[in-house]
């Protein structure tokens, strides 16, 4: 999922005369009116990637992340990015001369005149940033990728939901239900197990969205509990478009809940350490799977609609 390389780097080379010609421009400008010396990186509003070695100028030779001020430089010009200036231990890694304490203002009032489109273009963003505020859209831009929503173990796959929602079912081998009502039986033999959390994850598609009902028991605080809670396979502003119930109970007693899905952007944690689910005591559902105590039988039904 990572932005294609190639096609990029060549389009970058190609421009970058005329990218030089534009800084120069630019910069004589600037003494006058500072606002109207911004250089476009974008080509205009759809941000095709049009130029330029500024761009190469502002990358850290050491991490190749691009550098924000203070950018520092040798006494022979070579430019270093903060974080690595703390690591190099005043050694150039270029030259290895005495790297000393010299701050190069230049490259930042240069970086201060471009713009520069969002990271996640490819992924459709078509934004374009000044480049000091760049890294603080991307962060929350919505074009940025998902992280994978299966819980209990260190997933690292990321990406965009269709993406993800094949990923879960081929890698992870998720049940999927289509519908916007749901029946689910948990059961489980050895319910005094509570240390080895299990967890259950169902993805289910309705109004053309995917939702995650999860369920999983753990403990909270001294007490062991059961929880099953429902996120969106989308941003929270659309899962907030959403209500759901869950109900569990048996022997003439029921437990309901009612809630909003959260966004999978709150991780599965978060959203279990917030509470914010159907939460069942170990001893009530025991006493909800009837019998002996010695086996969990669960049925958790829902629904999911929409709020108009
Ligand atoms: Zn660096
Ligand atoms: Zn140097
Ligand atoms: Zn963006
Ligand atoms: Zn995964």
């Amino acid at each position: 999922m990572a932005p294609g390389g190639s096609a990029f780097k060549e389009a970058l080379e190609f421009h970058s005369t005329v990218a030089d010609c534009d800084v120069a421009n630019s910069k004589s400008e600037n003494n006058i009116t500072p606002t109207k010396g911004t250089v476009v990186l974008g080509g205009g509003k759809h941000g095709v990637y049009s130029n330029n070695g500024v761009h190469e100028l502002l990358e850290c030779p050491v991490c190749t992340n691009l550098m924000y001020p203070p950018i520092h430089q040798c006494p022979n010009g070579h430019t270093l990015c903060s974080n690595c200036k703390l690591r190099v231990h005043n050694c150039c890694p270029t030259c290895r001369y005495d790297l000393g304490n010299i701050r190069c203002l230049a490259l930042e009032k240069v970086a201060e005149s471009l713009e520069l489109p969002c990271k996640f273009q490819s992924l459709g963003c078509l934004d374009i940033f000044p480049y000091y505020s760049k890294l603080k859209h991307e962060q929350h831009c919505r074009f940025r990728p998902y992280s994978c929503p299966y819980a209990g173990s260190e997933c690292s796959v990321t990406g965009d939901i269709p993406a993800l929602v094949s990923h879960l079912k081929d890698d992870h081998k998720v049940d999927m239900h289509d519908g916007c009502t749901f029946n689910h039986r948990y059961v489980k033999s050895n319910p005094h197990e509570v240390e080895n959390a299990t967890w259950m994850l169902t993805v289910f598609n309705c109004f053309g969205r995917q939702f995650c009902l999860h369920f999983e028991a753990f403990q909270l605080g001294m007490a062991p509990v059961y929880m099953a809670f429902l996120r969106f396979m989308g941003d929270d502003n659309e899962a907030k478009k959403f209500s759901y119930s869950l109900e569990v109970g048996g022997n003439g007693r029921k437990l309901v809940w009612q809630g909003i899905p959260r966004s999978i952007r709150d991780s599965h944690r978060k959203v279990r350490d917030s509470q914010d689910g159907l939460i069942i005591q170990r001893n009530l559902a025991l006493y909800f799977s009837g019998g002996d105590r010695q086996e969990l039988k669960l049925r958790v039904t829902g629904r999911v609609w929409k709020e108009e």
